[in-house]
């Protein structure tokens, strides 16, 4: 399991170097145990990889989804370089060790225990992990367009870092891009352009005073509104025809994305009133429903006592989980890894949690498929 998590993530997953290394290295894991896999490859080297092991058919199939990508190092020096798996102190160090190598070792390894140690499985487990999850979910709407046939499913598994907690509930995702549009001119005789970025100053200032409308959600807590990338300018010397800004939005259940919109605009039409050469528009760049699963559901209750925990929880991080959510099943997430180190500079996992994790996964097959 160890090999498996380093090499994973010496596999350098980013979106820009793409997913098929670690495809190929889970690949030719599971081939070790005479398990089959499907890599599904596109574009500059993005890769899905599925694997599915036969049953006898009585019960219910079980699906775990993880993610093979992983978000970049950034800027800053890494105690140890971000992919070259240091082992150090019984933790395997780097980027992607926590969110989610970790995961993916564990179950991989756990489903090849149970291939290995020959019990008989009455119900198939799917293995599905899935390259942009961090990004756009390319990997997972791929997937989910392609499925034409699905066995019947006791619930979902997505084996993220929760540090053991069986989360049943995150909030969803709704990112949107403003653009603000002008005219260009040198620097020296402004009053002949139209400067982009002085009106996004305009919306922004506007964006200060505006609350989205929601009601509050007694596991989920809040919405939540971050504008976290603006991008305009060419040159000193040119006044601007071009600025965006990203904002992300972490949504509850219930809340009308439309509506949310439909504010953006109304902010638009009311600076456009103020001076007619404001002009904006909103694009929609992510839309991710949020996820939920009833905490009182027999697959839930049968999860928590498979793995000896006796809560579960809601967060406020998203998964590909609602992409499955057409599917009708019940669904938790559960993994090694302590979710305040993922996306944050030296990130690392407990080898202990990883080989934990294996222990959890074995058991969760073994109380729904044997
Ligand atoms: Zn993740």
């Amino acid at each position: 399991m160890k090999e498996l998590l380093k090499k994973l993530v010496q596999a350098e997953t980013t979106e820009e170097k793409g997913e098929l290394g670690a495809a190929e290295v889970v690949c030719a894991d599971f081939g070790l145990s005479g398990i089959e896999s499907q890599i599904d490859s596109w574009g500059h080297n993005r890769a899905n990889i599925t694997a599915q092991v036969k049953s006898s058919g009585q019960n219910k199939a079980l699906l775990f989804v993880c993610h093979l990508d992983v978000v970049p190092p950034g800027g800053v020096r890494w105690e140890y370089p971000p992919f070259s798996a240091v082992e150090v102190d019984g933790r395997i160090h780097g980027r992607g060790s926590a969110d989610m190598k970790g995961g993916i070792a564990a179950t991989v390894t756990a489903i090849r225990q149970i291939v290995d140690s020959d019990i008989e499985l009455k119900g198939d487990i799917i293995f599905f992990a899935a390259a942009g999850e961090e990004t756009d979910s390319c990997g997972a709407l791929r997937y989910v367009r392609g499925l034409s046939v699905m066995p019947e499913l006791a619930g979902i598994i997505i084996p993220e870092p929760t540090d053991f907690e069986v989360v049943t509930r995150h909030r969803g995702i709704f990112w949107l891009k403003v653009t603000t549009k002008g005219k260009t001119a040198h620097g020296s005789t402004p009053e002949l352009g139209i400067n982009a970025i002085t009106s996004m100053k305009a919306f922004l200032d506007e964006l200060e005073g505006y609350e989205i409308a929601y009601n509050p959600h007694k596991l989920l807590g809040s919405c939540s509104m971050s504008i976290n990338r603006i991008l305009g300018g060419k040159a000193v010397n040119v006044v601007p025809d071009q600025c965006d800004v990203d904002i992300d939005i972490r949504t509850l259940p219930g809340q009308n994305y439309g509506e949310i919109i439909s504010d953006f605009e109304k902010i638009f039409a009311k600076l456009k009133k103020k001076n007619p050469q404001f002009e904006a528009e909103v694009s929609v760049i992510r839309d991710v429903a949020p996820f939920e699963t009833d905490e009182n559901s027999d697959f839930v209750k049968d999860f928590c006592s498979a793995v000896g925990i006796g809560e579960t929880k809601a967060v406020g991080f998203t998964t590909d989980g609602p992409h499955f959510a057409f599917l009708g099943v019940p669904g938790v997430i559960f993994g090694p890894g302590k979710p305040h180190l993922c996306h944050k500079p030296d990130e690392y996992i407990e080898i202990s949690d990883a080989e934990r994790a294996v222990e959890c996964y074995k058991n969760i097959i073994l109380k729904f498929l044997s």
